[in-house]
């Protein structure tokens, strides 16, 4: 076995988002805006407290988790993980 291929093996492995994506319900939010505070890598809010959801897809394991923590806290289960 070559010095990279050992080198290679002992990484973690990244982990894998693929496509997914944090979305909203617009029409069920309340606008209360604790995902804000879960999710800031992905969530800013408007002038009313509204979120505003970023588009791209989740491209980290943080940014999975903090979604995760996102969607689970959402009272009014306006988020969800697409992909
Ligand atoms: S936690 Fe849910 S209901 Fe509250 S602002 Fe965020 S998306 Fe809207």
């Amino acid at each position: 076995m070559s010095r990279h291929a050992a080198v290679r093996e002992a990484r973690p492995a990244r982990p894998s988002t693929g496509d997914a994506a944090l979305r909203i319900d617009p029409s069920v939010c309340d606008g209360v805006g604790i995902c804000a505070h879960l999710a800031a890598d992905l969530i800013t809010v408007d002038s009313w407290g509204y979120p505003i959801v970023r588009a791209e897809p989740l491209r980290s394991g943080s940014e999975r988790r903090q979604a995760e923590a996102a969607v689970a806290a959402c009272p009014r289960k306006a988020l969800r993980i697409t992909g």
